[in-house]
């Protein structure tokens, strides 16, 4: 089921859209599967898990974190994954900075944007984004990317849309200016419900779980 239900996605997928499989609760088995059938990003919300899978799949495809990125464990962060979409906050970036300069490595991150304003949620605000950016020259050992969001829980996935029109404003804004240090070419948002509505606004990263795994038990 995995393989046949990637090879749909793949096919669904405008040239230059990448699908991240969301494999959080996943077992080994399943994500080398997914790895198999084409799948090129592969995306955990958490440090431990997906330091198991990297050490019983090696690196299969691209790793990318995608969970609450905590201060404490940027170094663990900093040594497993490709990327990491969740920055959400500059005093995490130079943390992080620093962690990678020690291990002589550039890593590419995405800023999380926190769409809909919500005071629960993670994510740098709508309006802070470009004075974050206009801080990133400072950030020598990150690659500052692009823009990944989650926005709002939904019923009605169109619902959704709106938020994904404003973060690629926030793109598309960013990417009118020239600004230092910035490698601005990723814009991650959509999920199993959401993402053909997030590619009509502008994705090219898709992070897709339950309709790759089936429902998480
Ligand atoms: C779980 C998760 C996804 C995938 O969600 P599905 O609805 O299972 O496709 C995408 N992004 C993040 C950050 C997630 O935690």
């Amino acid at each position: 089921m995995i393989k046949e239900n990637i090879e749909k996605i793949l096919k669904e997928l405008p040239p230059g859209v990448e699908l991240a499989a969301a494999v959080k609760g996943r077992s080994i088995a399943e994500v080398k599967e997914a790895a198999a059938a084409g799948v090129t990003i592969l995306a955990d919300n958490y440090l431990q898990e997906a330091a198991e899978k990297i050490e019983a799949l090696g690196r299969v495809a691209r790793w990318h974190f995608i969970g609450h990125l905590q201060k404490n464990k940027v170094q663990k962060a900093a040594a497993l994954f490709d990327m990491l979409e969740t920055i959400d906050s500059f005093e995490l970036a130079q943390v992080l900075d620093k962690e990678c300069g020690r291990l002589g490595k550039v890593m590419p991150v995405l800023l999380e944007v926190n769409s809909a304003d919500e005071p629960q949620k993670a994510g740098l605000e709508p309006a802070e984004v470009e004075s974050f950016v206009g801080r990133a020259g400072s950030l020598a050992h990150l690659k500052i990317s692009g823009l990944m969001t989650m926005g709002p829980l939904v019923d009605n996935p169109e619902a959704i849309r709106p938020f994904f029109r404003k973060v690629k404003e926030i793109f598309d804004l960013i990417k009118s200016k020239a600004y230092d240090n910035l490698d601005w070419r990723y814009l991650s948002m959509g999920m199993s419900d959401t993402y053909k509505i997030a590619i009509e606004e502008g994705a090219n990263i898709v992070r897709i779980g339950t309709a790759i795994f089936g429902i998480r038990r």
